[in-house]
């Protein structure tokens, strides 16, 4: 969005309302104006509840389908002009902002199709002796009140899709209001599902400043549920303030590549490499940890340089880059401070750990104690801390030993391994001979422990705990 489509102006329902006062957005590389997005108040986000609130939807299976499979084709036939502003206003590599645009294609192709599924159930009543010749139905409904929706700044476009794509599949109205550091891309969005055909009381963005109205937002009296995608502090303030809402939290994750004496190491590092520096490793599933058995790891060390020095990082725009800037400055230099912290307690620095403004380098670090800061807590850049183990045991341990339980990836071919990493992980999923991140967006995701409460996403699940189940009975 060029800085001169500046407006103060904020789509909710059908009108076009006034809020007086815009916000920047900053590109991370370049520091010049990505654009500007109108600043909501309490008073707007009060007037977007209520006029979702007041809609009821009459839009068929067919309808909903419909302006799912507009809204991809409309999305993939615009991929270049999505992909520049999700560069701009992120800094990820013009190859990342492709590729994302192409995901969220599929969130609303697989929306599209579920909504064309009715996952009704019969059941009879003369199963046991005080039965009747009945029966029971089930049907799902969107919810009476609206939803509100909270995204992170790290998938400017896909995160946004994962919410209302399953939110236009069963009928609901929707409030979103996304990062403040990226949310060109989803008013963009907004003005595309408009163009697919979506009445817009269905769907209404809202940017702002989080400390002014996301109170409202979890706490109005017409919001039934709160679904946030975003880190473990946020979240947790979510679930002390949304009292009686159903929520759905995705937080934060610090996923592991366990890598076992008998894995293909060439894979391994393959994989390692691309789960930790893909989307400039701030992916909830990125890879943040590497757990090599020692008698591989010097040889996956060596690997895993090799192909971080292979990583072209640098402008985002340019074609050839692979890896663009981290969200902002303040950012990469938390990134250097841990790895620096790292380093002091006995860690080494085998590549990387360079920063210019937004602009981090690929990163290795050998020989890290499980227990310390870079690795205990959730380093969400591009930064490979590589931990050796001895045994299946240490492996699992050290695994588990942080707050965080998103997903994980094991790279062994041995089944008696795999069983026991599927069985005793404490994590969402676990992806053999995969990055932790790999799923259909179709597929359940969603972590335990502190990457979330256990109730998934992914586009089937989303649209589950988007509706209520109705029951009614018949005679027949
Ligand atoms: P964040 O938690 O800082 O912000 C997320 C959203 O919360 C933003 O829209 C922000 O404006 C909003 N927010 C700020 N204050 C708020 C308040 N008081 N009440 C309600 N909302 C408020 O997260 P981020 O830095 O944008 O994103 C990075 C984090 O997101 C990482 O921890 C990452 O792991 C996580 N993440 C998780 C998943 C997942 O599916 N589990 C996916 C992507 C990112």
């Amino acid at each position: 969005m060029p800085p001169e489509a500046a407006s103060d102006r904020l789509r909710v329902g059908a009108e076009l309302v006034r809020t007086g006062r815009v916000a920047e957005v900053r590109n991370p590389y370049t520091g010049g104006l990505a654009g500007t997005v109108p600043m909501a108040g309490l008073a707007e986000v009060r007037r977007a509840i209520a006029a979702a609130r007041a809609y009821r939807s009459t839009l068929s299976r067919y309808d909903r389908y419909q302006i799912c499979q507009r809204a991809a084709a409309l999305i993939r036939s615009r991929t270049e002009e999505i992909a520049n502003l999700i560069t701009a206003e992120s800094g990820l590599s013009k190859k990342d902002s492709v590729y994302e645009v192409g995901r969220a294609c599929d969130v609303f192709l697989f929306a599209g199709n579920a909504a064309l599924q009715d996952d009704g159930q019969v059941f009879s009543c003369d199963l046991t002796a005080h039965g009747k010749r009945r029966k029971v139905y089930t049907l799902r409904e969107p919810l009476q009140g609206v939803i509100s929706a909270i995204t992170p700044f790290n998938h400017p476009l896909n995160q946004v899709a994962h919410k209302v794509a399953p939110s236009i599949a069963t009928n609901n109205r929707m409030v979103l209001k996304p990062s403040e550091k990226t949310p060109l891309t989803a008013l963009l969005l907004a003005d595309l599902l408009c163009e697919a055909g979506l009445p817009p009381e269905m769907f209404c963005v809202l940017t702002g400043d989080p400390r002014e109205i996301a109170d409202e937002l979890l706490t109005h009296a017409d919001v039934d549920l709160v679904t946030f995608t975003g880190g473990v502090p946020i979240g947790k303030h979510i679930a002390r303030t949304a009292v009686y809402k159903r929520q759905v939290l995705e937080l934060g994750g610090n996923d592991p590549i366990i890598v076992m004496e008998d894995a293909d190491v060439e894979e391994a590092a393959t994989l390692a490499a691309a789960g930790s520096y893909k989307n400039s490793g701030q992916r909830c599933t990125a890879v943040k940890r590497m757990l090599v058995h020692e008698a591989v790891a010097a040889r996956f060390t060596e690997l895993v340089v090799e192909k971080s020095r292979a990583v072209v990082y640098g402008d985002p725009m340019d074609p050839r880059t692979d890896m663009g800037t981290v969200i902002d400055e303040a950012a990469a230099r938390g990134f250097e401070e841990k790895v620096n912290d790292a380093v002091s307690r006995g860690a080494r620095l085998l590549y990387g750990n360079v920063r210019r403004g937004a602009l981090y380098s690929p990163t290795v670090i050998d020989q890290v104690d499980p227990a310390i800061p870079v690795v205990k807590t959730e380093t969400f850049g591009p930064v490979s801390p590589i931990i050796r183990f001895r045994t299946i045991d240490e492996a699992i341990r050290i695994s588990n030993s942080t707050d965080f339980g998103l997903s994980s990836a094991v790279c062994t071919n041995r089944l008696d391994y795999i069983t026991r990493f599927v069985s005793e992980l404490n994590v969402g999923s676990v992806n053999v001979r995969e990055v932790p991140g790999y799923r259909l967006e179709l597929t359940p995701f969603g972590g335990i422990k502190d990457s979330g409460i256990g109730i998934k996403e992914g586009v089937q699940e989303a649209m589950k705990s988007f509706t209520n189940v109705k029951t009614y009975s018949l005679p027949w």
